[in-house]
């Protein structure tokens, strides 16, 4: 049966995958799949054009991986080597079947097969993963919780299962949450859940993370331009080769197209979102959405319909994002100017915008029906 719905998600990827195919030189677009050791990843070959703006030579690929839709676009003076994609999409594959909770041979999996039994030897990238997340769990004090497990399968959001639970089904799931009762031995290299039942779930920041690593090979690689993007979330490499900065939009949560409210100038560095569009269910006039509060073991509704994080690294934009949606308006804004080199952009239900003091022009409002405030407003 997962057998049958992969091969269906994959056929409609790659329909999309050709739909979206412009007229190109060099290689043809053509569709194929890599078999890994295990498993098959579903991408597209080369497209490569040559852009006029900078002078260079645009090598992109797509890949559907990690539950979401990623293109690699590199910059150079010529056609990047199909290799170089395939060790990017095998080092994000690597990744992928280490830290999905929902891959049974994962170590995140083992993990949490192991909670209240015994330590589980993980990989550096495991225990790096964790510490950062205890780390703005610490922040947030415990809105942002990686042991969220058991509150996301309960909900089921983005599953064929997805449902408001009952009552003392949530209550029951929110006592198995507690960052503070996960040992890491950083010495023998092992993570232990302390409590039966406590479920790992780095979903809010494994994107982060990968982006972050891709960039590192991209580098190593020897290219000096290129823009990741891991479904909606985006880390540049440099500038573009002509000096100038990359424009990102930045969606409008409203838009069921995915339409953008605003344009984001980046510059080697890293924009995540995180709000109520990503992934969702309705039901009445409800729409429940995929970042819970610990605290309700529900859905988070605080009048925040998005907030796009730009920092340095992806990783700390994509636990901020989800952090920074948990505190609500005024304590994230106050968390972001707290903090050094990190940016925001709020949207809110009522089309108001606010935007953090450091990011000046580099923000674009685009759609006309935000308006800008700022938190004296109020
Ligand atoms: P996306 O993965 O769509 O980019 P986020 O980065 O905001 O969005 O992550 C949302 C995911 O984070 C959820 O699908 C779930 O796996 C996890 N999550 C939900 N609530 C919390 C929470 N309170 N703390 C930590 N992780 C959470
Ligand atoms: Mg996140």
């Amino acid at each position: 049966m997962k057998y049958v719905k992969l091969i269906a998600v994959s056929l409609s990827f790659m329909i999309l995958l050709s739909a979206c195919s412009p007229s190109s030189t060099g290689n043809e677009q053509t569709l194929e799949s890599t078999v890994g050791e295990e498993h098959t990843i579903i991408r597209s070959a080369s497209k490569v054009t040559n852009d006029a703006q900078t002078k260079t030579i645009i090598t992109s690929q797509e890949s559907f991986q990690i539950g979401t839709h990623i293109t690699i676009k590199v910059y150079d003076d010529k056609e990047v080597p199909k290799d170089a994609f395939d060790q990017i999409f095998s080092l994000i594959d690597t990744y992928e079947y280490m830290v999905s909770k929902t891959i049974n041979t994962s170590e995140v999996t083992e993990v949490n097969n192991n909670a209240g039994l015994s330590p589980v030897n993980v990989s550096d990238s495991v225990v790096e993963l964790v510490e950062i997340g205890q780390k703005y769990a610490a922040l947030s004090d415990g809105l942002f919780d990686v042991t969220i497990g058991p509150l996301v399968d309960l909900w089921g959001i983005g599953t064929e299962h997805a449902a408001v639970p009952s009552d003392e089904a949530r209550i029951e799931s929110m006592g198995k949450i507690d960052y503070r009762k996960i040992d890491i031995d950083k010495t023998d290299k092992t993570i232990f859940l302390q409590e039966a039942g406590m479920e790992i779930d780095l979903g809010a920041i494994a994107k982060g993370f990968i982006a972050d690593r891709v960039k590192d090979l991209i580098l190593e690689l020897g290219y000096e331009h290129a823009i990741i993007n891991l479904g909606g979330n985006v880390l540049t490499v440099g500038t573009k080769p002509n000096s100038d900065a990359w424009q990102v939009g930045v969606r409008d949560p409203q838009s069921s197209s995915g339409s953008t409210m605003g344009i984001l100038k980046l510059e080697d560095n890293s924009i995540v979102s995180s709000g109520i569009y990503e992934r969702f269910f309705n039901a009445g006039e409800i729409r429940y959405h995929h970042i819970i509060n610990p605290k309700t073991g529900a859905p988070e509704f605080n009048g925040m319909y998005s907030v796009s994080i730009v920092s340095d690294t992806s990783v700390d934009g994509d636990a901020l994002s989800t952090t920074v949606f948990l505190l609500g308006l005024e304590k994230g804004l106050a968390l972001i100017e707290s903090l050094p080199n990190i940016e925001a952009v709020f949207v809110m239900e009522d089309q108001s915008v606010y935007v953090s003091s450091g990011l000046g022009d580099r923000f674009i409002l685009t759609e006309k029906s935000y308006t800008i405030k700022s938190i004296s407003d109020q």
